[in-house]
């Protein structure tokens, strides 16, 4: 390994929770070695979800007001990469991502919205009555594929990605 990327893997396994790569990307170590930050996959992304991030190395950027409508996995980004970094699995998600609701949902400040249901095609978004409120959203989490399109639609940036860490830990050292 050239020891630049030796050095900036370094700091980029200190920093790993924070990166979000490409879907179908390698694990981190050997995605880091055989990348050759071409932006290949960020040139051909059509929702400009992707973006050279640290190092030049891609990364998914699910800023609301960014991406227009998160992930499709329309699999443009695997299609051009040339090192095979980016590998589509039958047996393996595109990532470990989950949708999470924050404080500031207007459900849970009892102004009815149904924004993010509305949005999701995978249909993990349930409003279930609550007790002297309005409905609030529940994630069906073995539904959710974190592509991130009720982060994009949500008027109060309430909803971040988080690694479902479960997955994590079952799929750690795949190829
Ligand atoms: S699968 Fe498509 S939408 Fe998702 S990151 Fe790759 S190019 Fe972008
Ligand atoms: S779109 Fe945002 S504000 Fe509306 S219900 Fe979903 S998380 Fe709450
Ligand atoms: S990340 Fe995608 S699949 Fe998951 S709840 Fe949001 S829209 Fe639905």
């Amino acid at each position: 390994m050239q020891a630049s990327r030796r050095a900036f893997f370094a700091i980029c396994g200190s920093h790993k929770r924070d990166v979000i790569r490409p879907p179908w990307a390698l694990p981190e170590a050997k995605f880091i070695e055989n990348c050759t930050r071409c932006s290949a996959c960020i040139d051909l992304c059509p929702t400009r979800l992707l973006v050279k991030g640290s190092g030049g190395f891609p990364e998914a950027d699910f800023t609301p007001g960014r991406a227009t409508e998160g992930c499709t996995f329309c699999g443009n980004c695997l299609t051009a990469c040339q090192e095979r970094v980016l590998i589509k699995r039958q047996d393996q998600a595109a990532w470990t991502l989950q949708a999470v609701f924050g404080e500031s949902c207007l459900a849970a400040k009892n102004v009815v919205c149904r924004t993010c249901g509305e949005a999701c095609e995978a249909q993990a978004i349930n409003f279930l009555p609550h007790l002297g409120g309005v409905s609030r959203p529940q994630l069906k989490a073995e539904a959710c594929n974190g592509c991130g399109a009720c982060l994009a639609d949500c008027p109060t940036q309430a909803i971040s990605l988080r690694p479902d860490l479960s997955l994590s830990i079952a799929t750690q050292g795949a190829t």
